[in-house]
């Protein structure tokens, strides 16, 4: 199932404002509330959806990397599946202050907050082959969980409110304020009994194989975002993200800038006089190119769509083959005589006419 764009689930243009955004999720969420559609698995669906599409648009790091890279750029289809990476929980607890007074206030869970897990970054390491197909990689990954046996008690300090409200007297009367509880950090919460290895949250380290999904035309330095694989949340609460950082191997034959590739050909004095026909690498396999007879050193020939794909899967890069005519650096009699004989041949003095393009021209028309 192909994942709509954020823009369109919510109704909004890309050049919508921060409040424009705010207000058409909250038109959505009202109109979806599970409390309103008891039972209705579609209008759930576009419950989670619409949540999804603001998680990404209501923050500005993420929204960038989306309007830079589309679904792919967060992880598009981590996990398999459609739908994204959110539950009912994980919107309650991060959005539900959005409903305000339109079902009684908090969402659902009202009171105390679900306290989420902090997020874990690794690095993975992809050649050329994998950037360029997409890939699914196992890693391990050492994270934050729940310790099994662990049983919970009603925070003492907040009495379970998550918050501590303080009531001031000021010039305008009675004020009240409230804050985070700074002992359960708002989740309502304590460690009543728990297994020796479990730390003051109850959490222990413990390590899992995690299938990431990366796709196609991934690079160096970019940050994929995979919903829930980060550390558990302390006292149940909604774990954090696994970003994962892309690093790239090089290749031996094919170096990278941006989408295309390019390839350095040598090809001897004769070829290039008299043409040829000769193997190019690829990311995958071998291609035969054609060398036309009478061909310079410095010619570009791009072989289309050879290159890499665009991360957010349109568009492709080409190949780019950068020909040197190579000069032999030894020489025996033999060749020595045959070359002597051809120093002063006809054909054999440059006489570069209107067509054979200098290197500013080659480049200029190279990035054309
Ligand atoms: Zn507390």
């Amino acid at each position: 199932m192909a994942k709509r764009d954020y823009y369109e689930v919510l109704g909004v243009s890309k050049g919508a404002s921060e409040a424009e955004i705010k207000k058409a999720y909250r038109q959505l969420a009202i109109k979806y509330h599970p409390d309103k559609n008891p039972d209705d698995t579609s209008a759930e669906d576009k419950f989670k959806e619409a949540a999804e599409a603001y998680e990404i648009l209501s923050d500005p790091e993420k929204k960038a990397r989306y309007d830079q890279f589309g679904h792919a750029g967060m992880g598009g289809g981590f996990g398999g599946g459609g739908g994204g990476g959110m539950n009912m929980d994980d919107i309650f607890s991060n959005f539900g202050d959005i409903f305000g007074q339109a079902f009684g206030g908090g969402g659902r869970s009202g009171g105390s907050r679900r306290v989420k897990g902090s997020n874990l970054r690794i690095k993975v390491k992809l050649n050329l082959e994998e950037i360029a197909f997409g890939v699914t990689k196992k890693v391990k990954v050492f994270k934050m969980v729940n310790a099994e046996g662990v049983s919970y008690d009603t925070c003492g300090t907040c009495k379970g409110s998550g918050q501590i409200r303080r009531v001031q007297q000021t010039i305008l009367g009675a004020m009240q304020t409230a804050t985070t509880c700074h002992v359960c950090n708002g989740a309502g919460k304590s460690v009543k009994s728990k297994p020796k290895d479990a730390d003051a949250n109850g959490q222990k380290r413990e390590e899992e194989l995690i299938e990431i999904n990366i796709p196609a035309g991934v690079g160096e330095g970019m940050t994929l975002n995979v919903s829930g694989k980060g550390n558990a949340g302390p006292f149940g609460g909604v774990p954090g993200d696994l970003l994962v950082q892309i690093e790239e191997e090089e290749h031996a034959t094919l170096k990278r800038d941006g989408i295309n590739l390019y390839h350095d050909l040598y090809i001897n004095f004769a070829d290039a006089a008299l043409g040829a026909s000769v193997e190019v690498p690829l990311v995958k396999g071998k291609a035969q190119i054609k060398i036309d007879a009478g061909t310079q050193s410095g010619k570009i020939l791009r072989l289309k769509g050879k290159g890499l794909p665009e991360v957010n899967g349109y568009g492709h890069g080409d190949l780019l083959v950068n020909i040197n005519v190579w000069t032999p650096q030894k020489l025996n009699s033999e060749e020595k005589e045959l070359l002597e004989k051809l120093r002063t041949a006809e054909h054999f003095q440059p006489a570069p006419g209107s067509k054979d393009k200098s290197f500013f021209h080659r480049v200029r028309e190279m990035f054309s």
